[in-house]
């Protein structure tokens, strides 16, 4: 039974109400991932008393984790995510059912995890894994809410929910700019958590129902933590979609995780790099990393701006060497410049932090 205390500063709310309680303690949510989107999301799902919450995560907990996966506490680092997050909302609504997942979300275990459960949450920072998440949802029939987030931009949507698109009507396929990992792309915890607490609201909406709530389906909305514009584009079905045009039956989940490092881009050492006569350097970190210092006669063009679609001007007979600070934003630097026909680059391994050690 719902807790009258615990819940009233949002039944005494005519969009909630008791009625909406009820459908919150009946509904049950997944969360795929238990990170920086995950983190907030859990907890105010936990806390407005979902009745039931699934958790799928299979990393540990890491110290640098504890930025912005504010589940977690630093005692806590190199345990179960899945399991500390599972602890941690239970600590907080114990009138609620927690199911932890360890391991990864796959082709073979979306479909039995999905069926249980009446919505999905998406915490997960790549594409390989929100396809999989969409194709599934899409297949067994369940709403999921979209986040991303890269810098100070964030992005939420609701997919394949009350007959708007599903995330492959916006990309067919995955892009081949692949999204940055947080590890190496920077974030601001509080920019996660501005996108995974406009997750929550979201699923809040969607099982409340109220007539006044309109979800995020069909609609991206978009933040720019900068300036904190933010805007809601529209976005249509696509009525030939690969995936939500296809009946039920008819859709395959496939999963290739995403590695980091493929080696179809060479990569170089610093002393083979020092030694090339003729090659361009290629700094694709931000300003502000330029700034505190670069290699000699280097070039500069973020990253960032890549991923927009804006590339830089480079010699198409010299050797391009790509570097960032540890070189990994670079190797996605070189797959960018590689789909754009640039055959000549090479990605620094290491980085800049390799090439000041080498000085
Ligand atoms: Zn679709």
């Amino acid at each position: 039974m719902p807790d009258s205390a615990r819940y009233s500063r949002q039944t005494v709310l005519p969009e909630i109400g008791p009625e909406g309680q009820r459908k919150l303690a009946e509904a049950s949510i997944l969360c795929v991932g238990a990170g920086g989107l995950g983190s907030p999301a859990l907890l105010y799902l936990a806390a407005a008393g979902v009745g039931r919450i699934g958790i799928v995560d299979f990393d540990r907990v890491e110290e640098s984790n504890l930025q912005r996966q504010i589940l977690f506490a630093t005692a806590q680092v190199g345990q179960s995510k899945a399991k500390a997050a599972g602890a941690r909302i239970a600590a907080l609504n114990p009138l609620i059912a927690i199911e932890a997942y360890e391991g990864e979300l796959d082709a073979e275990n979306a479909g039995p995890l999905f069926k249980d459960f009446d919505l999905i949450l998406d915490g997960t920072d790549n594409f390989a894994a929100k396809f999989l998440i969409n194709d599934a949802a899409v297949k067994y029939g369940k709403p999921w809410v979209y986040a991303a987030i890269q810098g100070f931009a964030a992005h939420v949507s609701v997919f394949n929910h009350a007959g708007g698109p599903c995330y492959r009507c916006l990309y067919a396929e995955e892009p081949t700019e692949r999204i940055l990992n947080c590890a190496e792309a920077g974030v601001i915890g509080a920019v996660a958590g501005l996108a995974g607490v406009t997750q929550a609201l979201q699923a809040l909406q969607i099982i409340t129902g109220h007539e006044s709530f309109q979800p995020l389906s069909g609609k991206l909305w978009t933040l720019d933590a900068r300036t904190m514009e933010a805007r809601t584009i529209a976005l249509p079905r696509d009525p030939v979609c690969a995936c939500c045009s296809l009946p039920p039956e008819e859709i395959v989940l496939s999963y290739t995780p995403q590695v980091c490092a493929i080696d179809e881009v060479r990569e170089i050492g610093v002393a083979e790099a020092m030694g090339l006569t003729g090659a361009v350097f290629l700094d694709v970190r931000e300003e502000y990393e330029w700034a505190g210092g670069a290699i000699e006669d280097a070039q500069f063009w973020p990253l960032s701006q890549m991923m927009e679609g804006e590339m830089p001007d480079l010699p198409q007979g010299r050797t391009v060497v790509l570097y960032c600070q540890k070189g990994i934003r670079s190797l996605q630097a070189a797959y960018i410049l590689k789909a754009k026909g640039l055959n000549n680059v090479v990605n620094l391994a290491g980085g800049y932090d390799a090439w000041r050690r080498a000085q």
